[in-house]
């Protein structure tokens, strides 16, 4: 299975366009030890020809570009098979917008997540303009489907929460978000991907543990980074991402995993994780775990 990270940032990228955050300033400017990155988007594939995308992010267009494989065959054909989404939220889904151009798409994902995106969604439209543009398929939850050549995909739910435009005008359900277990059928290999999670329950921490890769929520380091920098008044646990460091993080929950490589994702601007250089980077590295950038290539 080849793995390929398209982008690696949470929701606003790094560094965020309304961010003046000392990370967002300093690789602007050139003076931190960190690159950008765009926002959370991964392509897998089992032969090399046949692509997945674990999220469609607003920065799509320039993701397909960035990476060869994914580039037409053909005067209209695109590598990629299908695009799983593993919940509602915009950096996740906006990219489909974008998949406009009269091209058929398969799309994996919940029932509630297909419903948050399609229903009273005036825009959608732009995916109506051929009988079967968009073939939605569901996800169930535990339940393991054919996916695309040599790949399937299982859905576990994850805490999370709905999406922002999405709160007001549903309850939470136990399918607004999921991790997924990708699995190369030959061979038998397992890619555990987790890019959001507000904790580690049971069921996550067995979805993760014979996998073998595994790419976790990086979001924050700690529940009070946002307004200890200034920059909003939100808790990591209010937007449903467990904080990876401190004694009760996810990094700590996780414990030993066997898989070998585990690769924190979805990393928010102000995570100090970014900075190559920075005493949360060497704690993580020392645990045996990587952080993901843009353009990173995993074999397995
Ligand atoms: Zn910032």
């Amino acid at each position: 299975m080849r793995i390929r990270v398209l982008g690696s940032a949470a929701g606003g990228g790094f560094p965020q366009w309304n961010c003046g955050c000392p990370n967002c300033r300093g690789v602007r400017a050139g003076t931190l030890k960190a690159i950008p990155r765009t926002q959370e988007s991964v392509a897998v594939s089992s032969d090399g020809e046949h692509w997945v995308l674990l999220n469609a992010s607003p920065e799509i267009r320039q993701q397909i570009e960035s990476f060869p494989p994914l580039h037409p065959k053909k005067p209209r054909h695109s590598p990629i098979a299908a695009i799983v989404l593993t919940n509602g939220d915009l950096d996740h889904c906006l990219g489909l917008l974008s998949l406009r151009e009269n091209h058929p798409l398969t799309v994996y994902a919940t029932d509630r997540v297909r419903r948050g995106f399609t229903e009273a969604n005036v825009l959608y439209r732009t995916l109506e303009r051929f009988d079967d543009q968009v073939t939605w398929r569901a996800l169930k939850l535990g339940r393991e489907d054919e996916l695309a050549s040599g790949l399937t995909v299982e859905a576990v739910p994850v805490p999370g929460k709905l999406p922002i435009h999405l709160e007001a005008s549903s309850a939470p359900d136990a399918e607004d978000s999921v991790g997924v277990r990708i699995r190369e059928t030959r061979r038998g290999t397992v890619l555990a991907y987790f890019s959001g999670v507000g904790g580690v329950t049971p069921a996550v921490a067995q979805a993760l543990e014979d996998a073998d890769a595994v790419f976790f929520d990086g979001t924050f380091w700690s529940e009070d980074e946002l307004p200890a920098l200034g920059v909003g008044d939100k808790r990591a646990r209010d937007m449903a991402h467990a904080p990876l460091g401190g004694p009760h993080g996810s990094l700590a929950a996780l414990g030993a995993l066997r898989a070998s490589r585990r690769i924190l994702i979805h990393l928010n601007n102000t995570n100090p994780l970014l900075r190559e250089d920075s005493p949360e980077r060497a704690q993580v590295s020392a645990r045996g775990w990587e952080v993901a950038y843009d353009g990173m290539e995993v074999s397995l």
